[in-house]
């Protein structure tokens, strides 16, 4: 089987290095899951790449993986991935309506790269490959390739939340979005809240019908399914125990030199919550003086679209809160809040996570979270607590393990972190190894399995 991947972000970044190119992996949920399975089992994976100049369409990743880039234009990235992508879709599915922006050039230049990616994938597809489009940036890209004869089955995955029919009437280009997936024979989400959510959309603006999961459209049934994507679970279990992420791991629970840690790994994004997880902590601290010098909380935030003005709002909100906490809070010789604004690769992630007590994972909305699960799936011990959003897609999977929580109520935050700090051991391990047997059987193997027989 030829398994074709198409999203708009790259595999690797290419750099290149003594007439080679060196390959570094990028960040994020949909890499981190596909990524492992073409560099084993093969295919091809179509993306936007940021090419440097003289570097070919093609590059091979082993004599079995390739990547093929679509070129795009400076007014392609603009129009298509700052603007209709990240300013009109990201916001309007993850219901920041007053963040979305509505621009006809944005969506001119959303539908004519969604028509390049269809073209790069036309070009490489033969009779038998297996194609699997991804996420909101190519929406349109499966009815194209219908238009341009591929027969064979179109997967088609959204990765964010997909929004309920009041948020999705106020797109103006709603009905081409819902026929561009319609393409698809087989299209995805990663809970049935979303499968509802998209049902009612094609009810109410394309007027089609639906019975159970299967949608009736132009004299074809297109099957929606339900499949939360899964880590790479081997990937985490052998970092887990990988003796220079246990070394790292000891010296800098040492070197913090307190008696609870707790660890936090986001993408610097408004959906996920680092303002309001950090008033929590900050309440926490006010209602438990007791703990303080005690606690320490490490938060990874990861830079993303720095170029958009909300991004760089959001960045200078979490700072100035980091700072009012280290201010009214810290002392000479204990930190409150260590905040990282930068990448991390899984290997350092793997240490952090191995060595805190508890995670606090609470975006306030979130398609799925790859980042409670990684948090799972290294706690090999059994031990370890999870603080988890309600409004991350993650925890209909965990919601009997983890201490579940409203984002937006720091009340109820600085009440989770006091439960992790106090619950027994055995009570710990016992939520624990209940998360484990979900994470680590249902990982990206068995996801595949499922969205894809
Ligand atoms: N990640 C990473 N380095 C960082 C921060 C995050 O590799 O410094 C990875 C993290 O391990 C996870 C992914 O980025 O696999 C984030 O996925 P998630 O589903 O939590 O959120 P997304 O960023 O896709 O919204």
């Amino acid at each position: 089987m030829n398994l074709i991947i198409v999203s708009n972000r790259e595999p690797y970044r290419a750099e290149r290095v003594r007439g080679t190119y060196k390959l570094e992996k990028t960040i994020g949920g949909l890499v981190s899951a596909f990524e492992p399975l073409l560099r084993e089992k093969g295919g091809k994976w179509i993306c936007w790449g940021r090419k440097r100049k003289g570097q070919p369409d093609q590059l091979k990743v082993n004599e079995k993986f390739s990547i093929h880039y679509v070129p795009l234009t400076s007014a392609d990235v603009s129009e298509y991935y700052y603007g209709f992508s990240n300013e009109t879709l990201w916001p309007l599915c993850h219901m920041f309506l007053t963040r979305t922006h509505f621009n006809d050039s944005y969506w001119k230049g959303y539908r004519r790269v969604n028509r390049k990616f269809a073209k790069v994938v036309v070009e490489n597809w033969e009779s038998g490959s297996k194609v699997l489009v991804n996420d909101y940036h190519l929406a349109l890209v499966p009815q194209l390739l219908r238009e341009h004869g591929v027969t064979d089955p179109i997967y088609f995955f959204w990765h964010i939340p997909f929004p309920p029919y009041f948020m999705m009437r106020f797109l103006p280009s709603r009905r081409e979005i819902l026929e561009g997936i319609l393409g698809a024979d087989v299209i995805g989400f990663h809970t049935q809240h979303y499968v509802d959510n998209f049902l009612s959309c094609v009810r109410e603006i394309l007027g089609a019908m639906y019975d159970d999961n299967i949608v009736f459209w132009n004299g074809r049934k297109i099957e929606v399914r339900a499949v939360p994507i899964g880590l790479d679970s081997e990937l985490w279990k052998s970092l887990s125990v990988n003796t220079r992420v246990i070394r790292y791991a000891s010296n800098l629970r040492k070197r913090l030199n307190v008696e609870f840690v707790g660890v936090g790994v986001d993408r610097l994004d408004y959906t996920k919550g680092l303002e309001e997880k950090f008033r929590g902590i900050g309440r926490f601290f006010e209602k438990y003086p007791s703990f303080r010098g005690k606690v320490s909380f490490i938060q990874i935030a990861a830079p993303t679209r720095t170029k958009l003005e909300d991004y760089v709002d959001i960045k200078r909100r979490t700072d100035e809160i980091v700072g009012m906490i280290e201010g009214r809070f810290g002392e000479p010789g204990w930190v409150p809040i260590y905040y990282y604004y930068k990448n991390y690769p899984d290997e350092r992630l793997a240490s952090l996570y191995r060595m805190a007590d508890f995670a606090l994972v609470t975006p306030l909305i979130d398609g799925l979270n790859l980042v409670s699960k990684e948090y799972v799936a290294t706690q090999v011990d059994g031990d370890g607590v999870l603080i988890l959003s309600e409004f991350a897609g993650a925890s209909i999977q965990l919601r009997d393990g983890a201490i579940i929580v409203n984002p937006f109520d720091e009340e109820e935050i600085a009440e989770a972190v006091y439960m992790a700090l106090k619950m027994k051991r055995r009570e710990r391990r016992e939520r624990m190894m209940q998360m484990r047997e979900v994470v680590l059987t249902e990982d990206i193997n068995w996801w595949i399995r499922e969205f894809m027989k």
